[in-house]
């Protein structure tokens, strides 16, 4: 049976090791932190994947879990979400996109990390055909033609594991990427984003929100219970001094009901906020000889549109593709032409989503007031222009690529 090696057990990771599992092949999965050993009736405790977050999935990726047979269980704890509106402070225009008139269910779910964390484990946990290792860090990577050699450190034990595929599912800093000489482009946002959830006075009537604001693209998405919804607010650093820390907590309320006006209602309680430090970090390459690139050390990207875990799971999703069909032809899984294969065939995709989220960013955080015209008409023109939102909303849910 084949057998392939995944550093890095994330929320990638550990989708991508059932995902392969699904098709018969074998994993060793390798986590540098000790998974935690919780009670059935206990969301997962922190793990730095699976936080405090909440991440929208789009509709492609829920099918994608649909498929894994997981959704009965995660969607225990997801809201879907039924409208999306576009704002920007201080100005007319309003975009707006409604699942009904796309004739979808929906442009998506929203979904606590740390639930998503636990389901993804648990079902790893049951999975047979998949070895996990957590609590060793992988410090060594080699290859020759044949196969990958890497060794593992756990306090005073090393442990040697070779493979004819590994795939690096290891984060932004990704030591893997470094140990197979691949460089990066690297640009710092100079922004941290500001999560928690807050409960406001009105139901949220399952409708995201994007709201542009001087501070930074404030999001506000449903969460289950008709009155909780989940922030994310990038801003420019050293702003969250003023808001983190429980003393702080009347003052975060108040800057978000002055960015957000009356629409949620009163911002009545927050909870605790963390915050995330910001860049963009892309490698050169994704594929070098039986080493292949997943999740944020492929791509790590804003968060602005929600849609890097997305585009992890359509990359995980068309890499399994790829190595199966691989697999009828030849008994070599880690075939470096055929992970150079996988890899040119995802750039498009990629592109588009890291161009979007990026000009996204730049585009809005200028307020030059000629800028500012021309943002405020675009918005006008979304809304009216016939065409443009089935475009969009295709690509929002990760449909098109
Ligand atoms: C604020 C915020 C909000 C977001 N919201 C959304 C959203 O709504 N929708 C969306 O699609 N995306 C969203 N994202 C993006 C999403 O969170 C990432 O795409 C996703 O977390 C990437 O997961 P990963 O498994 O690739 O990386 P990570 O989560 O970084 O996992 C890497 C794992 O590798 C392990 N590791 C590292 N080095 C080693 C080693 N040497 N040996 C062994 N193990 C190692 C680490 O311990 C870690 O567990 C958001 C991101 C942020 C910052």
């Amino acid at each position: 049976m084949q057998k392939v090696i995944i550093v890095g057990g994330g929320m990638v990771g550990l989708s991508l090791a059932l995902m392969l599992a699904k098709q018969n092949i074998a994993v060793q999965l390798l986590e540098a932190i000790r998974y935690p050993n919780y009670q059935d009736d206990q969301l997962a405790p922190y793990h730095s994947s699976f936080d405090a977050r909440n991440t929208a999935l789009s509709r492609r990726s829920v099918m994608i879990y649909q498929q894994l047979g997981l959704w009965d269980a995660l969607q225990q704890h997801a809201t879907p979400i039924l409208q999306v509106h576009i704002t920007e402070e201080g100005s007319f225009g309003k975009a707006r996109l409604v699942a009904e008139q796309e004739k979808v269910e929906s442009f998506g779910q929203v979904i606590e990390n740390a639930w998503l964390g636990r389901v993804l484990l648990t079902q790893v946990r049951q999975q047979p055909l998949i070895e996990l290792i957590d609590g060793v860090e992988v410090t060594a990577l080699e290859q020759t033609q044949e196969q990958v050699t890497i060794q593992a450190k756990r306090d005073q034990e090393t442990l040697t594991l070779t493979s004819k595929l590994l795939i690096a599912a290891d984060g932004r800093d990704s030591f893997c990427r470094q140990a197979i000489g691949v460089g990066v482009d690297v640009h710092d946002y100079d922004q941290v984003a500001i999560v928690t959830a807050v409960q406001t006075s009105k139901p949220h009537q399952h409708v995201g929100f994007e709201r542009f604001s001087a501070l930074g693209p404030l999001a506000l998405l449903p969460l289950p219970g008709e009155y909780r919804r989940s922030v994310v607010w990038p801003v420019k650093k050293g702003t969250e001094a003023e808001w983190l820390g429980e003393e702080n907590d009347q003052h975060f309320l108040d800057a978000l009901q002055q960015t957000y006006g009356d629409r949620a209602g009163k911002f009545e309680k927050t909870g605790k906020r963390f915050s995330y430090p910001l860049s963009q970090v892309l490698a050169h390459k994704q594929a070098v000889g039986r080493v292949v690139l997943m999740g944020n050390a492929a791509h790590t990207i804003h968060p602005v549109a929600g849609q890097g875990f997305n585009l992890c799971l359509r990359d995980a999703d068309v890499l399994v593709r790829f190595l199966t069909q691989h697999l009828t032809q030849s008994d070599d899984i880690g075939s470096p032409e055929n992970l150079l294969a996988y890899e040119h065939s995802r750039l498009k995709d990629q592109q588009r989503v890291i161009k979007f989220c990026d000009s996204v960013v730049r585009g809005f955080s200028n307020q030059n007031p000629v800028l500012k015209l021309l943002r405020n008409t675009g918005l006008v023109a979304f809304d009216v222009i016939p065409g443009i939102k089935p475009l969009v909303a295709n690509y929002a849910m990760g449909l098109k690529a």
